[in-house]
């Protein structure tokens, strides 16, 4: 038994690599970021790709390893390069992220050392360092002091962890679906819709308010609704408002909606994930004014705050609430009671095992400081309003005037179908490759949308999106003409 023991030790010892092996390795790593960051990242926004990264599949999981050269050559031509580069400045579609250098080094060290950050038990110095985010997030929210949260992979589970918590804290059972009310305007992230489904709450009351002018919830028509609601003997439960909405970055009116959510013992939920994190320039803060006063926030991380995709946040007042929604006990968890000062992720999430994804923050913020954060995202609303005003000089038509960092344009054809003719602009800017806008449709209208967010955005990237919008416009023209 032995004599076999050892023998099968000394092939699955290749899994400890040797310091010459790992430098070579770092090595081959290191020059292909660098090649990625200096060279490829600062050209492309979107590249054109005929197979679409298919060949990735051609290379089969061999039995034994791969030279690095070879795999990180093909990492660079089939995931790296094939359409959206979202790590580049030009990337003015959906919502950009970010990818903060320090957001990769920290995931390496998180991934060396491997703690285990879901029970404060095993790592407490990780829990620690985690409660510590959430506690200066709800200070930057300005949520009371005993608030708390969870980091999450991303808004969607932020947001779902905040659904499912509503609905307990409430009492909201089964059978009482069908009488149960929640309030959403149209432009809430479709990510919410699907946290209601998968909280099991599919046969709940919906109710859409419709919005004014600038796609903001209409609060006297959701004061009427909830009141209509209560008098057909209805239960509503909770309303969720937008800090900022995907489609054009519009705030809901928090306070009023506050007030009246209070009225009625509605549960409050604020979607933040893509407008939180202006909260932390003291000239922006004040748009977001009541949403102190919400129960619960989702904000990403990994948008404004451009720390790598797969940080998200919830940040809740009612911490017990969570926990009870939340936490489980198992017998070969009993050792990990000894330690219970402080709350665990795995308690307050649905997950157990899971990335030590709070490094990525912390690192990043403690390198830089809070400083080059708030003038980034400060710069990012300078830009959205230079961009608006630069859009129109160039003939475009354009929505409601950006409260943040989004705004919407599309061209009027003198000659022609304007959809038509602006899925073209979008297919010109696409095959230029240097920058990247994405569409929408409001009120069955197609327009272009411009979302800056990534750190990388400066006016140089801005300026460089409007003479390529210019180009296209005028190539069309002439082939139309
Ligand atoms: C991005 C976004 C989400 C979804 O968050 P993920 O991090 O992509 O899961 C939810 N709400 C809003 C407003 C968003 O912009």
């Amino acid at each position: 038994m032995v004599g076999k023991i050892k023998k099968l030790e000394k092939i699955s010892r290749q899994l400890e690599v040797e310091p010459e092996k790992r430098n070579n390795w770092n090595e081959a790593v290191l020059s292909h970021i660098h090649k990625f960051l200096e060279e490829y990242n600062k050209k492309t926004t979107f590249a054109i790709s005929k197979n679409k990264g298919k060949e990735i599949t051609h290379i089969a999981i061999p039995q034994e390893g791969r030279p690095i050269e070879e795999l990180l050559d093909a990492v660079e031509k089939y995931v790296n390069r094939p359409h959206i580069n979202s790590a580049s400045g030009g990337f003015f579609g959906y919502i950009p992220g970010g990818g903060l250098y320090t957001s990769a080094l920290a995931d390496y060290m998180v991934a060396a050392a491997n703690k285990f950050s879901g029970v404060y038990y095993s790592s407490p110095g990780a829990v620690h360092l985690e409660n510590h985010l959430l506690k200066w997030l709800c200070q930057m929210v300005g949520y009371p002091e005993g608030s708390l949260g969870n980091l999450s992979s991303g808004g969607s589970i932020a947001n779902l962890s905040a659904i499912t918590t509503a609905r307990d804290v409430k009492g909201v059972k089964g059978k009482d679906l069908e009488s149960c009310v929640i309030y959403l305007t149209k432009q809430v992230h479709h990510c919410v819709q699907k946290a209601i489904r998968i909280a099991g709450m599919q046969e709940v009351v919906i109710r859409y308010i419709p919005m004014d002018a600038f796609y903001k919830m209409d609060v006297v028509a959701f004061q009427q609704q909830v009141t209509a609601d209560e008098s057909a003997g209805l239960r509503p439960f909770l309303v969720v408002a937008s800090a900022g909405t995907t489609n054009v970055g519009i705030i809901d009116p928090l306070e009023q909606i506050a007030t009246i959510a209070k009225a009625h013992d509605l549960w409050f939920h604020v979607d933040a994930a893509y407008g939180g994190f202006f909260m932390l320039s003291p000239e922006f803060k004040p748009l977001f004014k009541g949403i102190e006063q919400s129960d619960s926030i989702a904000i990403d991380p990994h948008k404004g705050l451009f720390i790598s995709y797969g940080l998200g946040a919830l940040l809740i007042k009612d911490v017990q609430g969570l926990y009870n929604t939340h936490h489980y006990m198992a017998s070969y968890m009993q050792d990990t009671l000894q330690l219970t000062d402080e709350l665990s992720p795995a308690d307050l999430s649905p997950e157990l095992t899971r990335h030590f994804r709070g490094m990525r923050m912390w690192l990043s913020l403690q390198l830089f400081g809070v400083a080059p954060f708030t003038a980034a995202v400060e710069e990012k609303i300078w830009l959205c309003r230079y961009f608006y005003e630069k859009i129109q000089e160039l003939g475009f038509e354009v929505g409601p005037y950006p409260e943040l960092s989004i705004c919407v344009f599309r061209y009027n054809p003198p000659n022609g179908e304007a959809q038509a003719f602006n899925d073209q602009i979008l297919e010109l800017v696409k095959q230029d490759g240097r920058v990247f806008f994405s569409s929408t449709s409001l009120d069955g209208v197609y327009w272009i949308r411009f979302a800056v967010l990534s750190f990388r955005s400066h006016i140089e990237q801005v300026d460089l999106g409007l003479s390529i919008l210019k180009q296209s416009v005028l190539h069309l023209l002439k082939e139309t003409s």
